[in-house]
């Protein structure tokens, strides 16, 4: 029954009775991290063979010629870029290849903004205001970079389809401060939901005021399928060519929850025109990048079908986790009224929408309680939730028998912060 419709007396005992479950789960002094979306070291074995691969190898060229062991080939190899192309879509000529960390070539496209600009308009650093639009829930990290450049940022509501797009046209139709905007279109960090084809149509389609306007289409889980029925993305790149609008277009993904998180490859995709811009930007920090590991990881995966031989190995890891935790929300939290999450069919988190002002109480009873879980907050810009409602769950890095604990706790700690709240009410 919804604990809403509860008398004071009823809800009186059940938070008697949460309280000494509770305190019994303290008890047991636990000690487990649900905060990040890290790979298991489980999930880490079945990437081995990269570390293996150059070992056996005894010349180092790529197609090109070019020795993996030297300076050169900026842009990165021909091999992984075809890898990247057949992941994200789109061609291998529009690809650069970075480092490590994807994260860090979205770091340095704004980066790249602030100081010189795009498209011959003015840097934004000589700008009185920049602003930049934010889905909300959304990935912490891109947040944390457009607030270091101190960059306003507008929060999006987001809806099982993407982000609002009403909101978005009618916010950009006449405001050139607005400089773009960050996306995970795919499995998206949190929500893990998937942009509808309306919704990729209509962000190919965007007439922004702003000439340097740039869609930061983050595309980090374009290949992390959980279930038999995948969700499918339009592919945004053809979408804007049709509609001319390339410029406007930044795609990224990376190896990092494919092969080793930190030590994978890294890929951007762009326009002529933004690739050009990038080019001077990247080869004045260095040399080049490090061709070796791009090398390993195509002896290792060798096309896009070891891609997704690999990612099946990391769903059979994954999926018990995702419906472990689908399950016992369901069994203890499902019919109270007192939380709503989503059921992804891909990607790395669960979002779990508690009542109004209780997400920072659930966080924090299950801290007291040996469970940590992503501040709450942390999926909306500045760390502020304006409803104090969402918690990002991250399944992947306990092992099943943590998890299972780990979820126990969580579903008392929403029971009593839910039952506290009413009760103060009542
Ligand atoms: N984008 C999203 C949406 C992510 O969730 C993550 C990492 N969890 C990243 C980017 C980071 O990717 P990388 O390791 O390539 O920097």
């Amino acid at each position: 029954m919804a604990y809403a419709n509860l008398s004071r007396e009823e809800l009186s005992d059940i938070f008697a009775d949460l309280t000494a479950q509770y305190d019994e789960l303290k008890a047991k002094k636990l000690s487990l991290n649900m905060a990040r979306g890290k790979p298991s070291a489980a999930q880490l074995e079945l990437a081995l063979g990269v570390l293996e691969a150059l070992k056996a190898r005894s010349e180092f060229a790529n197609s090109n010629g070019d020795d993996c062991r030297n300076y050169g080939v900026w842009d990165g190899l021909p091999e992984m870029k075809k890898i990247f192309s057949d992941m994200i879509g789109v061609p291998a000529s529009q690809i650069i290849l970075g480092n490590n960390s994807s994260l860090n070539m979205m770091f340095e496209v704004i980066s790249r903004g602030y100081s010189h600009g795009y498209n011959g308009c003015t840097p934004w650093c000589k700008l009185d205001k920049i602003k930049f639009l934010c889905p909300v829930p959304g990935y912490d990290r891109h947040f944390a970079v457009t607030e270091y450049y101190g960059f306003e940022m507008i929060n999006i509501p987001m809806y099982p389809t993407g982000p609002d797009m009403d909101m978005i046209e009618a916010l950009i139709k006449d405001d050139d401060s607005i400089k773009g905007i960050w996306c995970v279109p795919k499995y998206s960090n949190p929500t893990g939901i998937t942009y509808s084809d309306e919704t990729v149509r209509r962000f190919a389609a965007l007439r922004p005021a702003a000439k340097d306007f740039k869609i930061m289409w983050d595309n980090a889980y374009c290949v992390h399928d959980l279930t038999d029925t995948p969700d499918t993305l339009l592919n945004i790149y053809d979408l804007c060519l049709a509609n001319g609008t390339e410029d406007q277009i930044f795609i990224f993904a990376s190896t990092s929850k494919i092969s080793f998180p930190g030590a994978g490859v890294a890929a951007l995709a762009t326009s002529d025109n933004n690739i050009k811009d990038f080019k001077k930007h990247t080869l004045t920090q260095t040399i080049g990048p490090d061709k070796l590991n791009q090398l390993r990881h195509v002896l290792f995966l060798h096309d896009i079908n070891g891609v997704h031989a690999l990612m099946k190995g990391h769903r059979a890891i994954l999926e018990p986790k995702f419906k472990l935790c689908e399950l016992m929300l369901e069994e203890n939290v499902g019919d109270l009224g007192i939380a709503e999450w989503n059921k992804p069919n891909g990607g790395y988190f669960i979002s779990v929408d508690v009542l109004d002002g209780c997400a920072k109480r659930v966080v924090q009873l299950c801290k007291e309680a040996g469970v940590i879980l992503t501040d709450a907050g942390a999926t909306y810009p500045y760390g502020k939730d304006p409803h104090d409602s969402n918690i990002r769950l991250a399944p992947s890095f306990p092992p099943l028998s943590e998890l299972e604990q780990a979820m126990e706790v969580f579903c008392v700690a929403i029971k009593l912060a839910a039952a506290e709240k009413l009760l103060a009410e009542k």
